[in-house]
């Protein structure tokens, strides 16, 4: 028989720390203090008490617990002394039957791992999909995670620790995340496409329509099909559409999706995450047989990264009416233009005014992004809702420069939440003992609205002027990219507040340091964002980018709510 919350909650103090026994190797103090905030409104809410009391919990009893697990495949395994949660998931990551070379390997890491941070290496052997890394997996993750700095390898020991609580708990109370697990899994499957040169190095690259790509919007399309979309289809600039409609042909239309392209050697989510989740919503909805008082259109945006070609937000700038047409002549790395490069997609440049929507006909945009930054995954809360899109400004600019890298950065801080990066720089034909003539820089500026990010420029603009004067160097500039903040439509910002609410989680706000699709749609209709934490430090445009199937569950669930919401209060 599966736990249930409501018994959770009106058990007694002593029973229901017992219910939750195990859960946290040996440390019990932890199920005690978590269950100070009954009544748990939902098992994602039970998790988050539980991962809060150990982060209010004193270094040293954090560090207690950490220690309280055992060495992976070590002396305990051995010698048959492990608890019966980590004998058996150590047993489902194949642990207990190594070579005699993988364990020399382990053990190898181990006593590293030991000397540097002075306690075991944990890792949730289950993994992000709950279904149990491989061993070649566990031991790269052991090799990676062993160059941490200490105080982060200890945070990153208590993710692990949680992550496994996470799985231990679903276990009990019986939960699978089902369409979180179709989320993952499609994600999964469509990475098996990638750009030529990459799939033997085992990265990921799709850029906008090589036979990878294509193939991705084939595969989109074909999934949308099965879950129950009315219509499908794959427009002029390589979008793939999908429509769920309404229960009148007239309702307006709610507008969501993200971006199938990636960076070179980029990650699974990114982008994809936002198609796959309102997908995931839609095939819940066919399930039910329900139809809600608005129409809900999904699109896989074709191009966001501007890899391939320079013009970027191709896909859902298409949707505002922002296509250039000289972007037709531009050429990537091996000449082929942009209208090539559509021909041979078949894709017809005639027809990409006619994409544009009216306005008119839409509710608003909401999006699905994984965070891509360390915010969430550092504070253990699993969403984040989305205040504002950053505006940026960006210069390339020559002089001397190590002054203004210090005083950008200190510039930036004083905002609290702007950004300023000296991302290259590059002293051209330099030598180790020669004091450089030339530098050239790039200067990126940002934050969430375009006053605060216009005084931020000014005001850095004006040192440079300054330092440069003081020194006696000359300098240019050039502005290559500025973009306006694209703040959330309050309304639809509480939306999502609305639905993390309901999940019982933190409602986290937050503002958005990338750009995303949502900010091109925000030039003609209201738009917010929903982040999904990731793990491995939130790291992103990197292989190692990666959530959690429950984290992509809750993401389904806020978006259910959301649709619910909204169905329950018609909109104009
Ligand atoms: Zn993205």
């Amino acid at each position: 028989m599966s736990l249930t919350i409501d018994q959770l909650n009106t058990a007694g103090a002593e029973q229901a720390a017992a219910l939750l026994d195990g859960i946290y190797e040996h440390s019990p103090w932890i199920a005690q203090r978590a269950l100070a905030a009954r009544p748990f409104r939902s098992l994602a809410h039970l998790k988050y008490a539980m991962a809060k009391a150990v982060s209010q919990a004193s270094n040293d009893a954090q560090l207690a617990l950490i220690k309280a697990h055992p060495e992976l495949a070590g002396k305990a395994m051995e010698a048959k002394t492990l608890t019966a949660e980590s004998t058996n998931e150590q047993n489902k990551a194949g642990l207990t039957q190594c070579t005699p070379e993988e364990l020399e390997t382990l053990r190898g890491l181990n006593a590293a791992y030991g000397a540097k941070f002075g306690f075991p290496f944990i890792v949730a052997v289950r993994g992000p999909r709950g279904n149990g890394l491989s061993k070649r997996e566990i031991i790269a993750t052991f090799e990676r995670r062993l160059n941490n700095l200490p105080a982060f390898e200890q945070a990153e020991a208590l993710r692990n620790i949680h992550r496994i609580a996470e799985i231990r708990l679903n276990d009990k109370f019986g939960v699978v995340p089902v369409l979180g697990n179709q989320v993952w899994d499609w994600q999964e499957a469509l990475a098996v496409h990638t750009d030529p040169g990459y799939a033997e190095k085992g990265q990921l690259t799709v850029t906008y329509l090589t036979d990878a790509h294509r193939a991705c919007a084939a595969q989109i399309s074909a999934w949308m099909r099965e879950v129950g979309f009315d219509s499908v289809h794959i427009d002029a600039v390589g979008n793939v559409v999908g429509r769920y409609e309404g229960q009148t042909p007239d309702a307006k239309t709610l507008l969501t999706g993200s971006h199938y392209d990636t960076v070179r050697n980029g990650g699974k989510y990114d982008g994809r995450l936002g198609i796959f989740v309102p997908m995931a919503c839609v095939r819940e909805l066919k399930r039910q047989g329900r139809r809600l008082p608005f129409a809900f259109e999904v699109v896989g945006f074709a191009e966001e990264e501007g890899q391939r070609y320079k013009a970027t937000f191709l896909g859902s700038g298409a949707l505002i009416g922002h296509f250039n047409p000289a972007w037709f002549d531009q050429k990537d790395a091996d000449g082929i233009t942009l209208r090539e490069a559509m021909r041979h997609a078949g894709l017809n440049e005639a027809e990409i005014p006619a994409i544009r929507r009216d306005p008119a006909r839409y509710l608003g945009f909401v999006e699905v992004h994984i965070e891509q930054g360390p915010v969430l995954n550092q504070l253990d809360i699993p969403l984040g809702v989305v205040t504002s899109i950053n505006g940026g400004v960006r210069y390339d600019a020559a002089t001397a420069v190590a002054e203004l890298i210090l005083y950008t950065e200190q510039r930036a801080a004083q905002d609290g939440d702007s950004v300023g990066t000296v991302g290259q720089l590059e002293v051209p034909s330099g030598s180790i003992n020669v004091v450089p003539g030339r530098c050239r820089f790039s200067l990126d500026m940002r934050a969430p609205n375009d006053a605060q990010r216009d005084a931020l420029s000014a005001d850095v603009l004006s040192q440079l002027a300054a330092i440069c004067a003081r020194r006696g160097v000359h300098y240019t500039l050039e502005e290559s990219m500025r973009a306006a903040a694209a703040p959330s439509a309050p309304a639809w910002q509480q939306r999502w507040e609305a639905a993390v609410e309901s999940l019982g989680v933190p409602v986290y706000r937050m503002p958005s340091g990338a750009g995303h699709d949502a900010m091109k749609l925000h030039e003609v209709m209201p738009q917010a964002m929903l982040f999904v934490r990731g793990i491995n430090g939130g790291i992103s445009h990197n292989p190692l980018e990666s959530s959690t199937a429950d984290d992509m569950q809750l993401s389904v669930d806020a978006f259910m709510h959301l649709l619910d919401n909204l169905a329950a209060q018609p909109i104009a």
